[in-house]
């Protein structure tokens, strides 16, 4: 019966028709690559980001790459990350020929565990990439006290972090380089794209060059090129939709608040005792709720494929996975890294689903992905309450 109903899948953005307009204006302006409407946006994220030096790229993962490059991480240092991130967090610490190195997660917050952060650091660490995983920040000051007494550069990866807080303050607006992903799953998107917050306008010169093949003009016809630059430059196209998405920021990260707020109410006080299922944290004021995601009780094998099949196949609900460990990748496993290392991350990235969240979800969204879980998750404590006879 549910299955009739329309799919719901865990995210899905929304683009509204004025900016489908403006996007109209731009392909018939006669300049579509970077230019005044990536001035424009990069204005209006810097105001955002309470004044600081903003550039706009061509995805997340070259943002961190770039502040990487721009913090002078070179062969021989060692990064610290966390092992539950998309592969783009721990891939840019071997792009710029670094160590990764990995810190355990805290299995509350699901975000990188700041005691096993500090005892992760060497004389060779030079930067921390933190992952701000679902929008939920990590205790901030106690991130950059760490950071400040070990002399180390932080580049956060706050991919899925826009409009989240800190004491009130936006992540971004405060620290070292702030990364944020406009992919199109993340609260607000370009299609593809990214944007970097930088220290000063040095840095900020430096990651214009990174960006466009390293190059400086000067005068009428003057270029060089003094920096090994990629391509990583943002169309006007992606600009202009960011410019339309910006708008809607601040009331859409208030409804995914009351969406989570919801499905707090609707899983009710008993639902981790009854299943052994495992809700996030109620972090209103602080997370951005980019992500739901619950952590399923640790039935056996199989648990989790055999749970996101059966929310498709009989109620029509799409679920995801973020994240699966990093460490246990054959890239990292090629650099010795192995089962039974970061034992938290290990047991949440085999167990993690994600929700459907996004903008234009409603109430009854979540009543149904609810219901859908609820249904699940009962049937399958009965079926292994029955395979125990
Ligand atoms: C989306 C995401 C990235 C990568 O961003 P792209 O824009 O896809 O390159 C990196 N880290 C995290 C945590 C993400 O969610």
């Amino acid at each position: 019966m549910t299955a009739e109903l329309p799919f719901l899948p865990f995210s899905r953005p929304t683009i509204d028709e004025e900016t489908i307009a403006a996007v109209g204006e731009v392909l018939r302006s006669g300049w579509i690559t970077t230019g005044p409407k990536n001035q424009a946006f990069e204005a209006l994220l810097s105001e955002y980001f309470g004044g600081r030096p903003v550039r706009t790229f061509n995805s997340g993962t070259c943002t961190m790459e770039i502040a990487l490059r721009i913090a002078g991480i070179k062969p021989g240092d060692e990064v610290i990350t966390t092992p539950i991130s998309w592969p783009a967090t721990a891939n840019v610490i071997i792009e710029v020929g670094a160590t990764p190195v990995f810190a355990d997660i805290d299995p509350v917050t699901r975000n990188m565990d700041l005691d096993k952060l500090e005892a992760a650091i060497t004389p060779r660490t030079k930067a921390i990439i933190p992952v701000y995983l679902s929008g939920l920040p990590l205790d901030m000051d106690r991130l950059y006290a760490i950071a400040h007494k070990h002399d180390l550069r932080v580049v956060e990866d706050a991919a899925q972090a826009i409009g989240s807080l800190w004491n009130g303050k936006r992540i971004g607006s405060f620290g070292d380089f702030a990364s944020f992903s406009f992919q199109a799953n993340k609260n607000i998107t370009t299609g593809e794209g990214g944007c970097l917050v930088l220290n000063n306008l040095e840095e900020a010169r430096l990651a214009e060059k990174y960006r466009l093949q390293g190059v400086t003009r000067s005068g009428v016809d003057g270029i060089d090129v003094d920096v090994l630059g990629g391509k990583y430059n943002m169309s006007d196209i992606m600009a202009t939709i960011g410019l339309g998405q910006m708008k809607n920021l601040e009331a859409l990260t208030a409804h995914r608040a009351a969406l989570a707020r919801h499905y707090f109410d609707c899983f009710g006080p008993d639902f981790e005792a009854q299943t052994g299922a495992q809700l996030p944290i109620q972090a209103f004021g602080t997370s951005n709720w980019h992500l739901f995601q619950i952590i399923l009780p640790d039935n056996g094998p199989g648990t989790r494929a055999d749970f996101m099949t059966r929310m498709q196949k009989e109620h029509n609900v799409g679920t995801g996975y973020h994240y699966a460990p990093i460490h246990l990748f054959t890239l990292y496993r090629e650099r010795g890294f192995k089962e039974g290392m970061f034992p938290v991350a290990e047991k949440i990235g085999r167990l993690t689903v994600t929700l459907p969240m996004f903008n234009a979800m409603t109430f009854a969204d979540v009543e149904r992905a609810v219901a859908a879980v609820k249904s699940v998750l009962n049937s399958a404590v009965l079926n292994s309450a029955v395979l125990a006879k």
